[in-house]
C-alpha cells in the first residue's frame, strides 16, 4: 500500500534506537524525509547511517536532549516546518512512589508531558496553515492499564494524555491535522531489558524469568519489534489514516484485557 507521504519532512524524537528508530525506519521506507533526535552523537550517527542506506529519503541528525529548552532549539535551528511529528524519550524509572521526591516527579512531567507539548505547540500551527500535519505521541500501555511500579509514566503520560484528548478535537481538526497517541505494551527494546533487569534485581530472579513471566502474560506471547510499531505510526502518518484523530491506539499484542 502506498501510503502518499513520499517527499514529507518528519521530526522523530529518541531515535537512535528502539520504537523510535522504528518509526523512523518505516517512515524511510515510505520516502519520507526525517530529522532524527537522540543525545548521543555516535549512535545516533549510526542510526542515521543505517537510514540513510533504506531510501533516498534525506536523513538529519541532531545530537539532543529533546527534553531540554537548548535541546530543541538546537532541532528547530535545523528545520523549523514539519508534516510529520513524533514525540518521544526514554521512560522514566521504575520504582515505589515512597521513594519518589519532587525532582523524580518534574522530571518525568519534563519528558513525559511537557516536551511533547512544547514540540506540538512549536510545530501545530504550521501544520494547521499548509493544511496537512500529523502528530504521534508514543506513550504507553501503562496509560490504560497502570503497572505499579510505573507510577511517574502512569502519572506524566497520563497528563500528556488528556491535554491531546482536547487539542485534537480543536480547531486544527478541521485543518488536516490530526493528534494521536500510539501506547506501546512489551516491545523488544533496550528500555525493556533494563525493567527486566531492574525486576529481576528486586525479586531474586534471573532476567530470562522474568522475561519469560511477561512473554506469558501476552495473548501473542512475545514481544512486540520495533518495526511492527513503525508500521503502525507510519499509518496514522498517511493521508489515509486522516479521519483518525484524538485516539490512543494500543500496540500490545493484545496485552490490554479490555473489550474496548
Ligand atoms: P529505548 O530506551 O530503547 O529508546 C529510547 C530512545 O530515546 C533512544 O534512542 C534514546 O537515545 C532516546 N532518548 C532517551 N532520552 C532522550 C532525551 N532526553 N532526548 C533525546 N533522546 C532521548 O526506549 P523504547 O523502548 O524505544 O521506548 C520508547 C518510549 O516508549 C519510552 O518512553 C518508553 O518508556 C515507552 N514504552 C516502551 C515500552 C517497551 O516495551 N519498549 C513499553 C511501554 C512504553
Amino acid at each position: 500500500m502506498d501510503l502518499q507521504i513520499k517527499g514529507k519532512w518528519a521530526l522523530v524524537c529518541g531515535a537512535s534506537r528502539g520504537l523510535g528508530l522504528g518509526c523512523a525506519e518505516a517512515l524511510v521506507r515510505e520516502g519520507v524525509h526525517v530529522l532524527i533526535v537522540a543525545r548521543r552523537e555516535a549512535v545516533l550517527a549510526e542510526a542515521a547511517q543505517a537510514l540513510r542506506a533504506l531510501e533516498s529519503a534525506q536523513v538529519l541528525a541532531c545530537a539532543a536532549d529533546i527534553t531540554t529548552e537548548a535541546g530543541r532549539a538546537q532541532v528547530f535551528a535545523l528545520r523549523k516546518d514539519f508534516d510529520i511529528v513524533v514525540t518521544n524519550a526514554g521512560g522514566p524509572p521504575s520504582g515505589n512512589f515512597r521513594d519518589w521526591g519532587r525532582e523524580d516527579w518534574i522530571r518525568a512531567v519534563e519528558a513525559n508531558m511537557l516536551t511533547p507539548i512544547e514540540l506540538i505547540k512549536a510545530t501545530v500551527d504550521g501544520m494547521a496553515a499548509r493544511g496537512f500535519g500529523r502528530i504521534i505521541n508514543i506513550t504507553s500501555g501503562a496509560v490504560k492499564s497502570p503497572i505499579e511500579a510505573l507510577g511517574l509514566s502512569n502519572g506524566a503520560r497520563s497528563g500528556l494524555t488528556g491535554f491531546v484528548a482536547g487539542l485534537a478535537r480543536s480547531g486544527i481538526a478541521a485543518q488536516g491535522v490530526t493528534v494521536n497517541n500510539l501506547l506501546p505494551g512489551a516491545f523488544d527494546t533496550d528500555r525493556l531489558q533494563s525493567l527486566f533487569a531492574t525486576t529481576a534485581g528486586k525479586t531474586s530472579q534471573t532476567v530470562d524469568a522474568v522475561a519469560a513471566q511477561r512473554r506469558k502474560s501476552i495473548p501473542a506471547q512475545r514481544f512486540g519489534q520495533p518495526q511492527e510499531f513503525g508500521a503502525a505510526c507510519a499509518f496514522l502518518c498517511s493521508p489515509l489514516a486522516g479521519y483518525i484523530t484524538g485516539q490512543n491506539i494500543l500496540v500490545d499484542g493484545g496485552a490490554f484485557g479490555g473489550t474496548f
